[in-house]
């Protein structure tokens, strides 16, 4: 197993001799769609920590797209795999059934916000469990419209391209996509200024005029918007939301794919707002690296499928479980939530410190180690692209792993592994500060 020192280290210039070899190969054997942030190639992973192929080190504030939380290739996780991997890889559950599924639903069953009866279904990607999510919303509503928002991010299949709000580089040209799907503003309280009651009336008066509140089959929310900018909605938007679904029969399905499995300081981020969704999607952080995602809720909307309505060839893999049920194990074993909300407090003060100088920081947000920063204009607040990207390429450069966001292309977001030491997360932010300083 790996176990690399917790420094940076720049070998090379990136890419290094190495990397531009494999660059080079891939420029020819892969798709020009395939992009990549970092313009390396990785060898391996410890903690806080990427070494490339060209022997730096450096500072992973991405998890892989919020993936690793737990670490890369963090030693449980390896250990339970390889066990796994010796005894049993792949018999379909569909053919014959194994322990290690069953025990990742119990697990995500009990995790999960509500106490009422739930059950979980196992997937690979993250697309693939919200489209089993929103199939169970229509099987148990009878009804198709399907709500979702400005700025959202649902995945690039056909069904959640079109939930998916960002034209490019998600979209375009690849319509048509799916019928009944509606798309409504949600709350961006940096944007537009409206506190969570506001905003959701906003927001339900849409749906009540536009689709109709019997013909809603669910709405489908990030509870903290990833892809589309790191956006926390104000208090009460969702808590409005959900009980309007509740009031009008709509399956109101809480997207944590991103958000969930500790990465905010709790198991769900809806869990900040007391917020009890019908359904919820996980997927990234559930399996420590491995590919798994998951539909977790109401018993009665679970089982509104039929027998064999449900499922896939490789769904809920048993390496994937074993994964996933010792990232659960380590969350817990290790208090990681708390650690995850340490991280996020120190980074939001820190970078409220920045922008208290700094008035293209629009606002520094996020909950535990799900953080971001708006880049603006400083007069006229409008996004600020150019130098998002201008920062992010400097840090890289300097060797911090950083990943953009946000539906203008303006978002810084951090989304460090809650396992980092505290003098590497201090370190890489001293690199971003820096990168942004050096923008001026
Ligand atoms: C990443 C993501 C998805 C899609 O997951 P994939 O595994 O890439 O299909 C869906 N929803 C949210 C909120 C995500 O962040």
């Amino acid at each position: 197993m790996a176990t690399l020192p917790q420094t940076i280290h720049l070998a090379t210039p990136m890419p290094g001799p190495e990397a531009s070899a494999l660059d080079e190969r891939a420029s020819s054997a892969l798709p020009r769609a395939l992009t990549a942030a970092m313009p390396t190639f990785a060898r391996r992973t410890d903690r806080g920590v990427l070494e490339d192929v060209d022997g730096n080190r450096l500072i992973d504030f991405g998890s892989g797209i919020a993936v690793t939380t737990v670490g890369g290739a963090a030693a449980p996780v390896v250990a339970a795999i390889r066990e796994q991997a010796e005894n049993l890889t792949h018999t379909s559950f569909a053919v014959t059934r194994y322990a290690g599924y069953v025990d990742v639903a119990e697990r995500l069953n009990a995790l999960t916000p509500g106490s009422s009866p739930k059950k979980t279904a196992l997937f690979n990607s993250g697309a693939e469990a919200v489209e089993n999510a929103i199939k169970l919303a229509r099987k148990h509503t009878g009804r198709q419209a399907v709500i979702c928002f400005d700025h959202a991010f649902h995945g690039r299949t056909s069904l959640t391209m079109g939930l998916t709000a960002k034209a490019a580089p998600y979209k375009g040209g690849f319509g048509p996509f799916a019928p009944e799907l509606y798309r409504v503003p949600g709350s961006y309280p940096y944007r537009d200024g409206l506190n969570g009651q506001a905003a959701a009336a906003r927001t339900i008066s849409q749906i009540e005029k536009q689709v109709g509140a019997s013909s809603v089959a669910a709405v489908i929310i990030e509870p903290i918007q990833g892809e589309g900018g790191f956006i926390v909605p104000a208090p009460g938007f969702l808590s409005e939301l959900q009980r309007w679904c509740h009031d009008n029969g709509a399956v109101f399905i809480a997207d944590e794919i991103q958000s969930g499995i500790a990465r905010t300081g709790a198991w769900f981020a809806c869990e900040h707002e007391g917020v009890v969704p019908d359904l919820v999607t996980t997927a990234k952080g559930l399996a420590g690296g491995m590919p798994l995602s998951a539909v977790t809720g109401s018993a009665e909307i679970m089982d509104s499928a039929g027998p064999g309505a449900l499922g896939g060839t490789y769904c809920g893999n048993p390496v994937a479980c074993a994964a996933a049920l010792a990232t659960l194990d380590m969350i817990e074993e290790h208090d990681l939530l708390k650690r995850a909300d340490t991280i996020g407090k120190t980074g939001i003060r820190l970078m409220e410190s920045w922008k208290a100088e700094d008035p293209r920081i629009g606002e520094a947000r996020g909950r535990g180690a799900m953080m971001a920063l708006e880049l603006v204009d400083p007069v006229s607040q409008e996004p600020d692209a150019a130098l998002t990207a201008a920062v992010a390429a400097a840090a890289r450069s300097r060797g911090l792993i950083l990943l953009t966001c946000g539906t203008y292309g303006n978002v810084i977001r951090l989304l460090p592994p809650v396992t980092m030491p505290d003098e590497l997360f201090a370190e890489g932010m001293g690199i971003l500060e820096q990168a942004l300083r050096d923008q001026s």
